[in-house]
């Protein structure tokens, strides 16, 4: 079947085409009948040069500009590079170190930790004492940032902190390449 729409995979032809909700009782009907949502991955080459690994906070605001500092430093486009992203970004992701195992065990070589401020949801209550500021948020993605050099002695390393500036508009610090014997 072919696409009713050739503009869905165009930025305005998504924000133009948003399709029309489909009921839980006509799903089972629509499961082969993707094709209007139907979307051209990247393309893969068989032998990427090189991989990575970004870890960030899945807070709305900032994930892809972090995204976007990522791949200008490291180079990596979209594909080639594994994400992770939960509250709080990479200083509260500390116990689910299997991620960036995984990724590295698989070839990863850049591996970004990231972190923002402005207000992040799990530098809060519950899952922090008090609400952190973005002096201490970067100060712990810091600390991050220096425990995976250890961990990852093969990889190159990147902190990417975003927060807002005075203007209201998303900023964006970093730190790295950092390797262990750089
Ligand atoms: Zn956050």
């Amino acid at each position: 079947m072919k696409p009713r729409n050739p503009k869905t995979n165009s930025r305005q032809g998504r924000e133009r085409r948003r399709e029309k909700p489909v009921g839980v009782g006509e799903l089972a009907g629509h499961v082969f009948d993707s094709a209007p949502g139907r979307q051209e991955l990247c393309r893969e080459e068989s032998e990427p040069k090189e991989l990575g690994f970004l870890q960030l906070c899945m807070e709305r605001r900032f994930h892809r500009i972090v995204q976007e500092k990522f791949e200008e430093l490291s180079g990596l486009q979209p594909h080639d590079y594994w994400s992770h992203s939960d509250a709080g970004g990479a200083p509260k992701m500390e116990p689910e170190e299997n991620r960036a195992k995984y990724a590295y065990d698989h070839g990863a070589r850049h591996m970004g930790w990231s972190a923002h401020g402005d207000g992040c949801g799990g530098f809060k209550p519950p899952f922090h004492p008090h609400e952190a500021g973005d002096d201490e948020i970067r100060t712990a993605l810091l600390a991050t940032l220096m425990k995976k050099v250890f961990l990852y002695p093969e990889a190159s390393h990147y902190a990417i902190f975003a927060t807002k500036d005075a203007q209201g508009n998303a900023s964006v610090w970093w730190r790295g390449p950092v390797r262990q014997d750089g």
